[in-house]
């Protein structure tokens, strides 16, 4: 078999994992007939990822209270409930100006959280420690011993490697370029860690948690101080060949605008970015202007700061909307610090998307605010552990010998 088949087999199996998993949480007790009937997967396929699940100590089996003794005649259902006390998973979120820590049962619920400030041109290992003690610490909150942690999931605000983990180098993150990140929190906490990039989190979160649950095929746009897309394909993270895809602040919609931080002219992240909007506002509502400031002085209707934001809604929505003639997705969920603006910046996105979208595409696609805020990014960090537990659990006892 070649080993690209071998590994979309391999992300497959994750994936049905994460499904049975997820019937398991929503039903608390579930027969595995029930699983296969919810999850539409095959009897066989349920049995064989359940019996995964219970050697690794995660699944109990009961028989049903009340029909043990035969009551309604032939056998009782065994029903099948998910330990979620079995094991625990932390989620590291790091941003341009904050560090996002938070333990959660295998369940995805958080047991504690803390965040704590980050000077946006931080040294990377100097963030690493502090992450690295956060963690310890958040633990602690949550009562958690480090042995019971199956695997910590790490979002960056930006593209990462997933072949060997290391930063790529496209200036979004200047001190963390070329470092195997995961291997050097892993060093520093003994913990297996998995690495993504924010949007790709905040694209699983929602699937799994938030605004996307229904869907199979959504994008997630993350509009903060970056800009990104995370892309749900047919259920599944699609990260590209070397984990570059959903770059969408990238892309040029000025030839003749500002030079972007990539190098690069008139990249979208020059005109819709947070720090775009701040610089737009500057010589009109001073220089002490934060985007809080603007999102606040917006929604009290402020004729500058609704403008800036619905621009930036339109300019988003005008590469949205090339993305939606390519990829047909049935949601575009934005989140990210400018998401709070709402219908002031959605507004935007949809004038744009209806002019720029074929009619069809832009009619199947709903525009909405993702539910999770600034949590999104590190609940999918934990969503990672968790759909990728069977990766990690051989990794731990590794680690454990
Ligand atoms: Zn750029």
């Amino acid at each position: 078999m070649p080993p690209g088949r071998a590994g979309s087999l391999e992300s497959l199996r994750r994936l049905n994992r994460l499904r049975v998993i997820r019937a398991l949480r929503d039903e608390g007790q579930i027969s595995r007939a029930e699983i296969a009937r919810r999850t539409g997967l095959s009897r066989s396929t349920v049995s064989s990822l359940v019996a995964d699940l219970q050697s690794d100590g995660l699944v109990v089996e009961r028989p049903e209270p009340g029909l043990a003794h035969g009551s309604s005649g032939g056998r009782p259902p065994i029903l099948l409930s998910f330990d979620a006390s079995a094991g625990a998973a932390v989620g590291v979120d790091f941003g341009h100006s904050h560090l996002r820590v938070a333990v959660s049962d295998l369940a995805s619920t958080i047991l504690a959280e803390r965040t704590r400030p980050l000077d946006t041109d931080h040294d990377a290992f100097e963030g690493l420690e502090m992450a690295a003690e956060l963690v310890v610490e958040t633990l602690a909150d949550a009562g958690v011993a480090k042995e019971l942690v199956i695997g910590a999931g790490m979002g960056l605000p930006g593209p990462v490697d997933q072949g060997d983990g290391t930063v790529h180098s496209s200036a979004i993150l200047p001190g963390w370029i070329g470092m195997t990140v995961a291997e050097e929190l892993q060093k520093r906490l003994e913990i297996p860690v998995m690495v993504d990039n924010d949007a790709n989190l905040g694209a699983l979160a929602e699937a799994a948690f938030g605004a996307g649950r229904d869907a199979t095929d959504l994008v997630y746009l993350k509009v903060s101080s970056g800009i990104g897309a995370g892309l749900i394909l047919n259920g599944r993270l699609y990260r590209g060949s070397a984990g570059l895809a959903g770059e969408l602040g990238h892309v040029l919609v000025h030839p003749e605008g500002i030079v972007c931080r990539c190098g690069n002219r008139g990249c979208l992240e020059t005109v819709a970015a947070t720090g775009a909007l701040v610089d737009l506002l500057r010589r009109s509502h001073g220089d002490d202007i934060t985007i809080e400031r603007i999102l606040e002085a917006a929604r009290e209707g402020d004729a500058g700061c609704v403008r800036v934001i619905h621009d930036a809604g339109r300019a988003l929505g005008t590469v949205a909307a090339t993305l939606l003639n390519v990829l047909n997705p049935e949601m575009l969920i934005v989140g990210g610090h400018l998401a709070a603006a709402g219908d002031l910046l959605l507004d935007g996105m949809r004038e744009s998307i209806g002019r720029a979208a074929l009619p069809e595409t832009s009619r199947g696609a709903q525009v909405v605010a993702g539910v999770l805020g600034e949590r999104a990014h590190v609940l999918g960090a934990l969503a990672l552990v968790v759909s990728e537990a069977d990766r990690v659990l051989p990794t731990r006892l590794a680690l454990a010998g």
